[in-house]
């Protein structure tokens, strides 16, 4: 095991009736607030009247950033920069799924700062301060309710980039607020939380007994509750123990001292930069294709994943077959729920296969498992097709 420090800032406020508690949060973190959600999901669920009712009783002046795109957009966090700064805004309260939190994120660290808050995510810089940001979680997916990533689409350049931003200071998760989530949406969630806990097992550290079950108990877990949620997207434990799912795969549990890989998240990245498709449903696409591109890096570790994950039975069997029906069984899982299963299912061919490539490896090769080139990446990519 790799040394680590482990340190996770975030108040998670989890469960039913759990959205009171904003009146006593938003007077702790000042009268002046932005509150940004997206493209109006929240209305519909009668969430935002309830938001906005807390959020006055409790004294703030609230000026508001709708619209936030799936696959948040520069062009939008900057109007929240301007926003901000214009109102002089205390805090930040994200109401939505992972994009709205990431782009509520960018917008938190880009207010302080004196450059253009596109530096963060090419790295050029790293952000010091941010304003404090809450957060009401409506779609398990992202873990970014609980983690300091933020994934932002600069359409200019078609390029998708993650950074290291800022914690929420808290966030608030009500699997009721999940109810209203449509299928697709609930699918592309479950192949996101599932693919985070992939990026973070798929290692050569040995010796990581409790990392690898605890990352094999949220795969098996979310494996049985997939399909009860989508059976009855109303059934409330089932809910509750899918979004909870969502922020363990990605609130800094599972990566300590461990190496982890994130390559497919770079791929799907590219994609999404040219194509503007769901993450998740990109990430089902992708990841059985790495898997079988990679396995022989570490036979042992897929061996493991197919054993203990999906119950394959390895006796007379070799070690490749073995890990073989652990990566057909993933692909199986991922068909079986309804997500997509190649890029034609969303109408891409290989017409831009290399410039995705380059996109994916912007710093240079990507991945810990297997480091990957731009070559690679064409290859896997093709894969896909
Ligand atoms: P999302 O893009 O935030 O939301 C997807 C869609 O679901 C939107 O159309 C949204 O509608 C709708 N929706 C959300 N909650 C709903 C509800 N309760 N009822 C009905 N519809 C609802 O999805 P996401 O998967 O959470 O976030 C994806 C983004 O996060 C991608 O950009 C991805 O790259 C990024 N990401 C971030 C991290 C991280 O750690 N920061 C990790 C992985 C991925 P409205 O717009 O109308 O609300
Ligand atoms: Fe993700």
């Amino acid at each position: 095991m790799d040394n680590f420090v482990y340190h996770n800032p975030t108040e998670l406020i989890f469960g039913r009736g759990q959205l009171e508690k904003l009146k006593e949060k938003a007077a702790q973190l000042g009268s002046t607030v932005l509150l940004v959600y997206g493209g109006g999901s929240i209305k519909r669920i009668g969430l935002y009247d309830k938001v906005v009712s807390l959020l006055q009783e409790a004294g703030c002046t609230i000026h508001e950033l709708p619209g936030v795109e799936p696959n948040p957009r520069l062009s939008t966090v900057k109007k929240g920069i301007e926003l901000c700064r214009r109102e002089r805004v205390d805090w930040i309260l994200a109401v939505g799924g992972g994009s709205v939190i990431d782009a509520s994120k960018a917008i938190a660290v880009g207010v302080p700062y004196e450059g253009d808050v596109w530096d963060f995510y090419t790295r050029k810089a790293q952000p010091q301060t941010a304003l404090p940001l809450g957060t009401v979680l409506t779609l398990a997916a992202t873990g970014s309710e609980m983690n300091r990533g933020s994934v932002i689409t600069n359409w200019e350049t078609k390029e998708k980039l993650g950074a290291g931003t800022t914690f929420p200071t808290f966030s608030i998760l009500d699997p009721e607020n999940t109810f209203s989530v449509p299928r697709d949406q609930t699918v592309y969630g479950i192949c996101d939380m599932m693919s985070h806990v992939f990026e973070q097992y798929f290692t050569h550290t040995p010796e990581i007994p409790l990392q690898t079950r605890f990352a094999e108990s949220i795969l098996k877990t979310v494996i049985e509750y997939a399909e009860r949620v989508l059976a009855n997207p109303e059934d409330y434990d089932a809910r509750a123990t899918i979004l909870y799912c969502g922020t363990m795969a990605l609130n800094g549990t599972l990566p300590v001292g461990v190496e982890t890989d994130w390559a497919t998240h770079s791929i799907e990245h590219a994609v999404s930069a040219v194509y503007d498709i769901p993450h998740g449903g990109g990430l089902a696409i992708i990841f059985p294709k790495w898997m079988r591109y990679v396995y022989r890096e570490n036979v042992e570790r897929f061996k493991r994943f197919a054993v203990e994950v999906w119950g394959v039975d390895p006796s007379g069997k070799t070690d490749d077959e073995v890990a073989l029906e652990g990566i057909a069984a993933t692909e199986a899982f991922f068909a079986r729920i309804g997500a997509p299963t190649r890029l034609a299912d969303y109408q891409i061919g290989d017409e831009h296969l290399e410039l995705m490539a380059e996109k994916a490896t912007p710093f240079g090769p990507i991945g810990r498992f297997k480091k990957l080139n731009s070559e690679d990446v064409a290859a896997i990519l093709r894969m896909c097709l």
